[in-house]
């Protein structure tokens, strides 16, 4: 039977009181100007406070982001605070470009990598081709970077199938064939639907994957982007969420409150299924994430045993 609201929120309680609290991580995008760049800095310094597993940075899937990604990259994993995770993508890249790319980063320290086949130019939606000499899927990009180095590789999955499969079965053997070519976890695309998650965290198992599958969490503040992304990705948005933000275009204040209370409720939902690693898309800001982490008990490292935090000196 499934557990209501109250009984969720005691056993999130009772989890935080134990010190079971769930496993985090965060998505920055690199920045294009220097007031963004601050922003992120500053973010990354409240949320590496809550211990993450890594925090990861996107590229862009042309490479059109490589220098930045690199820096931002360079910049998180000298703070010697928490892993830092680059993204790299196969679009319009010769192998060799990859290749001297994933040695740089090794040789700077990175161990965990992100590898994707990137959207073709146009975004999502444009019709994908391989580039030639470079690797034409995430699955060859994962072969070629597990047999340069020991990486820790991460690769994509889509609860709702990503929108060039020609079928969910044929996506999801691809999301096989990613992890037998050397991938250990997989972060899903963000989705609204808890259930989606839960069925293709079911069928993944069917087919015999026991790699983590950990869901990505978008808390959405600005619905009328993420109507145009969700389109072009095929990614369903329920009517309830359109109702929540109706009427909110001009209220910014409100929309953050009710784009947190969204959250907190699915990752909730989430975690009364078992799931215990949460990914998030920050879109470089800390404090949405920061609230949806410490609901779950996700608390600042010096945090004391009684769960509060310690004052600063
Ligand atoms: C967590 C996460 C992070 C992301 N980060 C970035 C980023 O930093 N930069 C960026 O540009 N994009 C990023 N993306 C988006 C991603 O690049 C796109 O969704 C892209 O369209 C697919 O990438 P993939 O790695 O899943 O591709 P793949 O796993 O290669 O699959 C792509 C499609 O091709 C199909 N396919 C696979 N193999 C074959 C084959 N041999 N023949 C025919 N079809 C095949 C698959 O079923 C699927 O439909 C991210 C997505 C996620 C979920």
């Amino acid at each position: 039977m499934a557990l209501g609201a109250h009984e969720l929120r005691d056993r999130i309680h009772t989890n935080i009181t134990n010190s079971i609290t769930p496993k985090v991580s965060f998505e920055f995008f690199p920045a294009n100007t220097e007031s963004m760049e601050k922003t992120i800095r500053r973010s990354i310094e409240k949320l590496e406070s809550l211990n993450p597993e890594f925090i990861s940075v996107t590229y862009g899937a042309d490479g059109s982001t490589r220098e930045r990604t690199f820096d931002a990259i360079a910049s998180i994993q000298a703070r010697g605070t928490v892993d830092a995770m680059p993204h790299l993508t196969c679009v319009g890249a010769q192998k060799d470009d990859i290749a001297s790319i994933a040695d740089e980063y090794y040789e700077l320290g990175i161990r965990k990598i992100m590898a994707l086949r990137g959207d073709p130019q146009g975004g999502a939606g444009a019709t994908y081709a391989p580039t030639e000499g470079g690797f034409p899927y995430a699955e060859q990009l994962v072969e070629g970077l597990a047999a340069q180095h020991d990486f820790d590789i991460y690769v994509a999955a889509y609860p709702e199938t990503h929108p060039d499969a020609p079928s969910p079965h044929f996506d999801l053997q691809n999301l096989k064939r990613k992890f037998d070519a050397g991938a250990s976890t997989a972060i899903t695309q963000y989705f609204f639907n808890t259930e989606s998650y839960l069925r293709f965290r079911d069928a993944a198992v069917r087919m015999g994957i026991d790699n983590p599958i950990i869901p990505g969490i978008l808390p959405v503040t600005n619905f009328a982007t993420l109507q145009r992304f969700s389109k072009a990705s095929s990614i369903t948005l329920p009517k309830w969420l359109e109702t929540a933000f109706a009427g909110l275009d001009a209220e910014p204040e409100t929309r953050q409150l009710i784009a947190a209370n969204i959250a907190i409720e699915q990752v909730i939902a989430l975690q009364a299924e078992g799931v215990n690693d949460f990914h998030f898309y920050t879109l470089n800001r800390a404090e949405l994430c920061y609230a949806v982490c410490h609901a779950l008990g996700v608390r600042r490292a010096n945090t004391n045993e009684n769960n509060t935090v310690e004052a600063a000196a």
